[in-house]
Parts: structure tokens; C-alpha cells; sequence
């Protein structure tokens, strides 16, 4: 039975369940996952055993479209190369060691990639949306200070298959048959909002969303992509010259350089000057306008001086700003605004021309845990893990 790490509260998780692994831990590390065989090595793979190419695309699709977990369950496939796909491969690498299920049916899981790393990500479902919020690095090392993915650094980038393999597992949880009408029956949106950051290890991402947007994989347009970062002027460029429509939200956290040195690192290197730039600049060339995410901080960033220096910043952007009162994070003294000061940063912006929303807390008791299931697990001796 799994159990719950000490740190995270009972009280913080209302309704929340333990659910089963979704697969079963059971897959060999020695045999290498199939959706990181690069196309041309699984081709001439096929080719040696007198198969022809599309087989390749078959696999892929029984595995991103029809939901299928095991080589044996892909009856279009010849029985013998079932059998062989089998002793050679893995469906997938990574395999769920925890499954947390809110009281809104928001899901997270703490996944065990093939090199035994931890990452976690997350099934948001409402409003007849699915989304998935994925990782993109063991760690992080950006080093924010109010952030729990990156308080042990970065150990290494995801592959665009552990990548897209979260993105299957999340999948997975949504229900083909549903007939409510605030469930989709399959993944509708993705956010890369968890572990990492995406700029960081932006081919590896490229190269998933590029199967997640496929027709015959996941389906799910640019345009339902958001993609978010610290704020690497130089990345976002190239992702802007990328030609994709995908939704950049810049994490921003802060009107000045001074107060952003001290709470986004990378800052020093950066300066909000060129972020802003590299960001105008994803508007012009993408024609999509520019989310500005900003952690709240009780008393550290949400005082009527930083909201009308956000106005100066902002006002003449077609920007949106989007404001997330800090989530807990073990360990860490910062805490979230209180009421008053959050609603009078929120209209001094609105006065100032500013278009802002709170983000919504779905999952709340899930969210105030982002990254630490890692963490504790991760502190936990080996034995005492599952
Ligand atoms: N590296 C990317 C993705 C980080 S996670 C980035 O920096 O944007 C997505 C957002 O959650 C970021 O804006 C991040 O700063 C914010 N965040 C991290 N820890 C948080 C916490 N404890 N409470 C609220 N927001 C947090």
C-alpha cells in the first residue's frame, strides 16, 4: 500500500484518494522504451525482421490513439512481432509509483523514469476540458526561491518521450465514455508548467508537442499549448521562430530588477528589459499575445507600489497577467497575500488597463504540494517507497 509522505498535511487534501498504478510496475530497464527509438533506428529494426515502415507509425498510434498499454493488446500488428516487439522494447519507460486523486477529480502523479529519477505531473479536468500539466527536467535549475522543483537543482532534461509518455499516462485517466458535460473524453489542453524549465530543454519539448499535436497521435492543437518559463530571452526567440502557435506565458513575478534578482535568480543574467523584448517580440512574429504569470508573495511583491510599477510595465502590452497566490512549499517561510492586498493589486491593475485573473485552484490541495511528492519521496529510503 502507498502511503502518503509526512509532508503533505492531511488537512491540505480533502477527498483526495490513493488510486493504482496504472501500470504496472513492471518494466524492464533493459529493454528500451519505444517512443525514444528515434523513427529511423525502429525502421531499420523493423526493417531486419522483413516488416514494412508503417509498422512503426502503427505502434505509435495504438500507443498515443487507441490506448493500448502492452504490445500483445495491438491486434493490427502480425502475432510475431508482437512477440518481438516485446522481448526488445518497453510501451513505456516510466511507470507510476503514486496516484493522488482530488475530491475534482484532479489527478497527480509522481512517475519513475527507466533511470529511477522521480518527476511528477498533473490531470486538471473541468469545464469540459482535459489538461495536462507535464514536466520537462528532473529538478530545476533555475533556483526560484519560492519553488520546490528547484531547491535540489537540475539533474538532467526529460526526453521528448518521457515527455510524451506523461502526457499518455494523463491521458489515460480520462474516460473515452463520458457523458458529463464538464468531462472531456480525451486530453483537450496542455500546459508545461511542472518540473523544469522548458526552455531549458526546448528540442526535446519541441519534438513531443509535435506528437502530441499529430493527428494520429494526441490531437491536441498548438493553440490549446501553453508553454511556460522563467523568461529566457534568447529561447524565446528561437521558440518564436519556431513557427508554432503555441500560448507563451512568461513567469514574471516581479515590476523591477531588484526585487527580481532576489527572487528569480536568473534575473541577474537576464534583466526584465530583454525578457520583455524577447516576449514583444513572440507576439509580433506569432500574432499571440503574452501571458505574464506572477507568484504572489504576501508582503514581498504585492504592495500598491509593485502593482503601479506592473501598470507601467504592462500598460501599453496587449498582455494578460495571470496571479498565483503562493502555494506552500515545505521548508519555505514566504506566504500567500492576504485578501486585501491581492484585491487591491488586482484593481490597481484593472484601473492601470491591465487585463489580470487570479488563477483558479483547481486540485488546491493538490497544487500546495507541487514538487514536494518528489522531494519526499526522493528523501525516503528506497524500501519505504512504495
Ligand atoms: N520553469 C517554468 C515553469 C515553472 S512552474 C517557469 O518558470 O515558468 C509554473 C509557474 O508556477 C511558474 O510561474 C512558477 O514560478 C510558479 N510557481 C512555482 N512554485 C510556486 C509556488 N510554490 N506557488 C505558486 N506558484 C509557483
Amino acid at each position: 500500500m502507498t502511503r502518503l509522505p509526512a509532508a503533505l498535511p492531511a488537512g491540505k487534501m480533502p477527498g483526495m484518494t490513493l488510486a493504482l498504478p496504472l501500470i504496472p510496475d513492471t518494466a524492464a530497464v533493459s529493454r528500451r522504451a519505444i517512443l525514444d527509438v528515434p523513427a529511423d533506428d525502429l525502421k531499420a529494426w523493423l526493417a531486419d525482421r522483413r516488416q514494412p515502415p508503417m509498422r512503426a507509425k502503427q505502434v505509435r498510434r495504438q500507443l498515443l490513439a487507441a490506448r493500448a498499454t502492452a504490445f500483445a493488446d495491438m491486434t493490427d500488428l502480425p502475432k510475431g512481432l508482437r512477440d518481438d516487439l516485446t522481448e526488445h522494447f518497453t510501451p513505456f519507460g516510466s511507470t507510476v509509483v503514486q496516484h493522488l486523486k482530488s475530491g475534482d477529480d484532479t489527478h497527480k502523479l509522481l512517475v519513475r523514469l527507466a533511470d529511477g529519477k522521480l518527476i511528477e505531473c498533473v490531470l486538471i479536468q473541468n469545464d469540459a476540458r482535459a489538461t495536462a500539466c507535464v514536466s520537462t527536467q528532473v529538478g530545476c535549475g533555475m533556483g526560484c526561491v519560492f519553488c520546490a522543483s528547484g531547491l535540489n537543482g537540475v539533474a538532467r532534461n526529460l526526453t521528448a518521450g518521457e515527455i510524451v509518455e506523461q502526457l499518455i499516462l494523463l491521458r489515460n485517466l480520462t474516460d473515452p465514455n463520458t457523458t458529463r458535460e464538464d468531462r472531456a473524453p480525451r486530453l483537450t489542453h496542455i500546459v508545461v508548467m511542472g518540473m523544469g524549465e522548458p526552455l531549458a530543454n526546448l528540442e526535446n519539448l519541441l519534438d513531443a508537442l509535435a506528437v502530441a499535436g499529430d493527428k494520429d497521435g494526441l490531437g491536441i492543437g498548438q493553440r490549446h499549448v501553453t508553454i511556460s518559463t522563467v523568461g529566457l530571452p534568447a529561447k524565446i526567440r528561437k521558440l518564436a521562430d519556431a513557427d508554432k502557435q503555441y500560448h507563451l506565458a512568461v513567469s514574471l513575478h516581479a515590476p523591477n530588477d531588484e526585487l527580481r534578482n532576489r527572487i528569480v535568480p536568473t534575473n541577474v543574467q537576464t534583466g526584465i528589459p530583454d525578457i520583455l523584448a524577447a516576449a514583444d517580440y513572440y507576439f509580433e512574429t506569432t500574432g499571440r499575445q503574452v501571458t505574464y504569470e506572477y507568484v504572489v508573495l504576501g508582503k514581498v511583491n504585492d504592495q500598491p507600489e509593485h502593482a503601479h510599477e506592473l501598470v507601467d510595465l504592462l500598460r501599453r502590452r496587449k498582455a494578460f497577467v495571470n496571479l498565483i497566490p503562493w502555494n506552500d512549499v515545505a521548508g519555505l517561510t514566504y506566504r500567500r497575500p492576504t485578501d486585501d492586498d491581492l484585491r487591491g493589486f488586482i484593481d490597481t491593475l484593472r484601473d492601470g488597463g491591465v487585463s489580470v485573473q487570479v488563477r483558479r485552484r483547481k486540485g488546491a490541495d493538490i497544487d500546495a504540494a507541487c514538487g514536494q511528492l518528489r522531494r519526499e519521496a526522493e528523501e525516503k529510503p528506497k524500501n519505504s517507497e512504495d
